[in-house]
């Protein structure tokens, strides 16, 4: 049997960020993950890696050092907090909140990323996966938002162009929710393209108005089905990509504009999924020399999350 060249990258630490009973950003999906992979045989196709921790430095490439120490000071107030004996959590926004293992997961999120960057670059893998959370692409340079703390996909992209001398990279995002933290930190930079479809009139209600030439946003109407997303993928994505010719592709691989996740009000299913990364492999293969990383992002429906990323890692490893 020839080595898997489909790395699977997660970490025990991602499963301990937990915002509170009832959120739906809970440790459980990747539990629903990886229970999907094991019983469908996919998981044995895989390379399994652990995901090491990213330095301050290496968050450093798309966040402000401030942000940063933000983060870490609000996790030694929430130590101080939980020895008075106060609650377990503290928000940073409505819907976003930290506990006291959050930063140690946020740093293995990225970490994995970068690892995973790391392997595809130096040829062990043409491709990888990273099933982590918090998830990262509403995070912005400087400000926690959406679940989000730390943007692992921009900081793995900045990681491959600023180490290892990439010239081009793509970051293509089909989270149901738009990316306004990868755009706050890619807009503007030339090395990067990113293209991304997104729900119209959904959190964070950003999006419609592109804030960089690199940057290609497709708003989808509510209630859009698989085959709509596809015209508009061909139509929209597809020649930007072509044209760009990226030399490692980039994806913030979110699973909530499934029909079945209540969080969005999109029509995509499992082919869906497929066929999206079926399409990106082709597009990796002619320019990038297969290269891939895609890093988990949304997906509320466990049941839906884990079939869709049975159908993306399918796709990936060619199974
Ligand atoms: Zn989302």
């Amino acid at each position: 049997m020839t080595a898997s060249r489909t790395g699977y990258f997660t970490h025990p630490e991602c499963r301990r960020h937990d915002m509170g009973e009832g959120h739906p950003e809970c440790p459980q999906r990747l539990d629903a993950i990886e229970d999907r992979l094991l019983i469908t045989g996919v998981a044995d196709a895989l390379d399994r890696r652990q995901a090491v921790e990213a330095s301050l430095s290496d968050l450093e490439l798309a966040h402000d050092r401030l942000h940063l120490a933000a983060l870490q000071g609000l996790e030694m107030q929430l130590e101080e907090q939980l020895q008075a004996g106060g609650p377990a959590l503290m928000h940073v926004d409505a819907d976003t909140a930290m506990n006291r293992h959050t930063w140690t997961a946020a740093r293995h999120a990225a970490g994995a990323a970068i690892a995973a960057t790391d392997a595809v670059m130096a040829g062990e893998l043409e491709n990888a996966f990273c099933a982590v959370r918090p998830p990262g692409h509403h995070a912005c340079r400087a400000q926690a938002m959406g679940f989000c703390f730390v943007n692992n996909v921009a900081v793995a992209a900045r990681h491959v162009l600023d180490r290892h001398g990439l010239q081009r990279v793509a970051v293509v995002d089909f989270d149901v929710h738009h990316g306004n933290g990868t755009e706050d930190i890619l807009a503007g930079d030339p090395r990067v393209l990113m293209v991304s479809f997104f729900q119209q009139g959904l959190y964070p209600f950003s999006g419609d108005v592109p804030r960089g030439d690199n940057m290609l946003n497709v708003p989808v109407p509510a209630y859009s089905r698989g085959l709509q997303v596809r015209e508009l993928i061909e139509q929209y994505w597809v020649p930007r990509l072509e044209a760009f010719q990226p030399e490692m592709i980039f994806i913030s691989a979110g699973f909530d504009a499934h029909r079945e996740d209540d969080l969005g009000q999109l029509g995509l299913v499992e082919q869906d999924y497929a066929w999206i990364t079926q399409r990106l492999r082709g597009i990796a293969r002619q320019h990038a020399k297969g290269r891939i990383v895609s890093c988990l992002e949304g997906g509320y429906n466990l049941g839906a999350l884990a079939r869709s990323v049975e159908a993306h890692v399918r796709a990936l490893a060619d199974l």
